[in-house]
């Protein structure tokens, strides 16, 4: 069966780019930018030009440099803002001008004191400026979720006639849920004509950003706008690692396909820590420092013996070379004398113990076994630092994104090694389960 085709539209470098403590020079943008084309966006929203001197140096930097993603640049609905957006994507290979405009009442009133009659003219016209400049013409009806439905089926109508090819709808607020955004989408796609994509561009204020967004394209959005990390305004836009890998791993629920190279996602993550100073929640879905980490003794057996049992799509598929087996207090047997392996260490029965014990008592009272504590335990177990080889006690301590560089046994291999067990391990799996439950 074909599969639908989803085009993802980054918006890293102008939605996500607003949000406080993730703003990024030109430089920077740019060295995002040629990550966003490595992973294999389908258009790379670059910066607002209007917005500063530095948003338009971006847009035009970006547009001049990258050759292969649809480059995307943001404008109010207005002869200034849309000239100056032109200006700055005029290089590209493949230009987009973004319009937007509310059409709440509550912003029509309050924000932009027009009338809805003023807001629907005033979105044709623009959009004609615009489509007069460039081919590539999108349009945001700017919190469409709050929006009366029949003024912004109006509106929708109004632009397409204009000349706008794909038509966003932006839950600004992040108000929606996932099966009502469903059903607003769903009727968008109803009234308009099928060479008109639409669009989904959700907010995470309920958390929720990524199931409306997957419930957009269950509904006939064709493309998802969404940031790396999921950084943005407020809680955040929604997560392209989340959002992609949501419709890999359950292609039974959502048998779309995007371009997206998913071994890139992970790197993206990190560059985009690096480049804003901004560190991603250690429990973060695919990017978090713990997103492949599994600690308990039951999850570290059951890892170590097949994958699957606690794993839904490999580290490595994501671009993270291993996942982490993290040592603490509810981690067995099985997982220390693994780690010690990996340090080139190989114990009998008799010596893990030993060593598990000791290990049991430090982990009670520190939350993480480091590499730099298991081998000081061993140090401890055996009586004497004479037996453990130099190039092991050298060994850094493991933290944060280090770990993931490191060569090890087991990253070597591109895949965990799992042990064979013996019948006479038997005795040492079964406590290992009980420190798991
Ligand atoms: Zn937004």
């Amino acid at each position: 069966m074909q599969r639908a085709r989803i085009t993802v539209f980054d918006t890293t470098l102008r939605d996500g780019e607003q949000s406080p403590g993730c703003s990024m020079n030109v430089p920077e943008k740019l060295r995002m930018a040629n990550q966003l084309e490595r992973l294999g966006v389908d258009v790379i929203e670059a910066g607002f030009p209007i917005a500063s001197e530095g948003d338009f140096a971006a847009v035009q930097a970006i547009a001049a440099t990258i050759r292969r993603p649809i480059i995307a640049g943001l404008a109010r609905a207005c002869t200034q803002d849309i000239e100056r957006a032109w200006q700055a994507l005029r290089g590209a290979v493949r230009p987009r001008i973004h319009v937007f405009l509310a059409t709440s009442d509550i912003h029509l009133q309050y924000k932009l004191k027009i009338s809805r009659q003023q807001c629907l003219e005033q979105a044709r016209d623009s959009i004609r400026l615009a489509k007069s400049l460039c081919a590539d013409v999108e349009f945001s009806p700017e919190d469409a979720t709050r929006t009366d439905h029949k003024f912004l089926h109006q509106v929708l109508e109004a632009v397409v006639e204009g000349g706008a090819t794909t038509l966003n709808i932006p839950d600004t607020v992040g108000y929606s849920m996932p099966e009502e955004f469903g059903e607003l989408i769903q009727n968008i796609r109803q009234r308009m004509p099928d060479k008109v994509t639409i669009s989904a561009h959700c907010h995470n204020d309920l958390g929720l950003a990524v199931a409306n967004s997957l419930s957009a394209i269950g509904a006939g959005a064709r493309q998802v706008e969404c940031t790396i990390n999921g950084i943005g305004e407020r809680a955040g836009n929604a997560s392209l690692e989340e959002i992609v890998m949501a419709m890999r791993v359950r292609p039974d629920r959502y048998p779309y396909e995007t371009g997206v190279i998913a071994e890139q996602l992970f790197p993206a993550s990190q560059l985009l820590s690096d480049l804003t100073g901004s560190t991603v929640q250690a429990n973060k879905a695919i990017t978090g420092r713990n997103a492949f980490a599994h600690e308990a003794g039951i999850h570290q057996d059951g890892m170590l013996k097949n994958p699957l049992t606690y794993e839904i799509m490999t580290p490595q598929s994501v671009g993270v070379p291993d996942s982490r087996l993290v040592l603490g207090k509810h981690s067995g047997r099985h997982a220390l004398g693994l780690r010690s392996e990996q340090l080139g260490f190989q114990f009998d029965r008799r010596e893990l113990d030993e060593i598990y014990r000791r290990f049991v008592v430090l982990a009670d009272q520190i939350k993480r076994v480091e590499e730099h504590h298991l081998l000081e335990l061993i140090r401890a177990a055996r009586g004497a630092a004479g037996r453990i080889p130099t190039e092991v006690l050298a060994t850094p301590v493991i933290s944060g994104q280090s770990y993931f560089q490191r060569s090890s046994p087991v990253a070597h291999g591109g895949r965990r090694t799992v042990p064979v067990h013996s019948g006479a391990d038997h005795h040492n799996e079964q406590e290992d389960y009980l420190w798991g439950v």
